[in-house]
């Protein structure tokens, strides 16, 4: 069972998250407020696949998530109808926009994987340890690494290197 919290009025709501297929989109009605939100039931993870994961830490205007990186250009933002964006964050926070931030996934000469964070651009600014990125900065991260957008915060959680 998973505890999901309302964005609006932080009562909570229990739901039985093994009926449903990882990926999936569920939409919620607030029993407390009659808010109306959704989430994303968190793909499995792939141990062979894995890429590394980005931490969504939980406001007032979300929940916590977990969202799996993939090779190539992660393009972050706030989900809306349609979006175009492969990792889209599941919030209200309107200082988030819809196309926010990317973190590219790649392979060194080494065989370490790197991450490398840049502004999508994005209206209000993508901040890497609490310093904005100009349009030309690319940012090397490590694990650990502590990325705002918005009201909202991200963390890295990189996967070590493998052996090659
Ligand atoms: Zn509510």
């Amino acid at each position: 069972m998973k505890k999901i919290r309302c964005p609006k009025c932080n009562s909570y709501t229990i739901f039985d998250e093994t009926r449903y297929e990882p990926g999936q989109r569920l939409v919620f009605v607030c029993e407390q407020c009659n808010k109306q939100f959704a989430i994303r039931i968190n793909p499995e993870r792939q141990a062979a696949r894995n890429m590394g994961t980005v931490i969504v830490v939980e406001n007032a205007f979300h929940f916590r998530q977990e969202i799996p990186l993939e090779m190539g250009d992660n393009v972050f933002g706030r989900f809306v109808r349609g979006t175009g964006i492969n990792k889209p964050i599941e919030t209200v926070d309107p200082s988030v926009d819809t196309r926010h931030c990317i973190i590219r996934v790649q392979r060194a000469g080494n065989g370490e994987l790197e991450y490398i964070l840049r502004d999508a651009p994005s209206g209000t600014g993508t901040f890497y340890m609490n310093q904005i990125l100009r349009n030309q900065d690319r940012i090397r991260l490590a694990d650990g690494a502590v990325i705002t957008i918005g009201a909202t915060t991200l963390i890295l959680k990189a996967t070590p290197s493998d052996p090659q």
